[in-house]
């Protein structure tokens, strides 16, 4: 959208449809405050980012060994609009706020000890052309800005297949199979890497993307980090 676009039109909250004030930035006060925040719990005594929902749901299709999330991902829910916004409806600068959001809570629970960069999970070019950016670039550039980690783009999507929202199943993973490759200079080899992503579902893109940049690069250390999370 451009910026004369953004000034003529009222700011509205993408998640409740009200008008914002000007002291609120892209979500009114009150959807603010409600985010829906996902709550990982352990099932055993160890640190829960080693041993949960996420990882227990990847962990026969890729070696992956620290996960989290921010978000409760529900199609019915009004905070659903959120990721239509900044997917569908060009709000990037939503993306990196909420990107700067569920580092911040990450942070107060040190997800980040130890990491070395942010990943986020490719577009193809076609559809990155056609959105004019990477939602989940952007959502790593906010997570960027609280962490001080690089946002490094070692995944390169090389198919264009139908998108994964619009497949079930068995037929997300076979959809995801293979159309992702990494390439990892020296500089970035045997490093512990966040794959950044908007929505984790079945997890095939996430695993599908962990295993390109292990084939890259065996000594990587691979860790998930999408900003919401639909399963429960
Ligand atoms: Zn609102």
């Amino acid at each position: 959208m451009s910026d004369l676009k953004e000034l003529l039109l009222p700011r509205l909250c993408p998640v409740c449809g009200k008008l914002l004030m000007e002291s609120e930035d892209v979500l009114c006060a009150f959807c603010a405050i409600q985010l829906p925040r996902y709550r990982i719990n352990s099932n055993n005594a160890g640190n829960k980012f080693f041993d949960n929902i996420l990882l227990r749901s990847i962990w026969d299709k890729a070696d992956v060994r620290r996960a989290t999330t921010f978000l409760s991902y529900n199609h019915d829910s009004p905070y659903h609009n959120l990721i239509i916004a900044f997917k569908f409806h060009g709000k990037s600068d939503l993306a990196v706020k909420l990107g700067r959001w569920a580092a911040m809570e990450a942070e107060r629970q040190d997800f980040w000890e130890g990491v070395d960069a942010l990943v986020p999970v490719p577009l193809h070019w076609w559809r990155r052309l056609k959105r004019g950016y990477n939602q989940a670039e952007r959502l790593a550039q906010g997570m960027a800005e609280v962490t001080g980690l690089p946002v490094v783009n070692l995944l390169k999507r090389t198919k264009y297949r139908k998108p994964q929202s619009q497949l079930k199943g068995a037929a997300r993973i076979r959809n995801a199979e293979g159309i992702y490759e990494a390439a990892i200079p020296d500089e970035w080899r045997g490093k512990r890497l966040v794959i950044v992503d908007d929505v984790m579902t079945t997890g095939s893109t996430l695993a599908n993307c962990a295993l390109a940049l292990q084939k890259a690069d065996k000594s990587a250390e691979i860790c998930i980090f999408p900003l919401s999370f639909a399963g429960n």
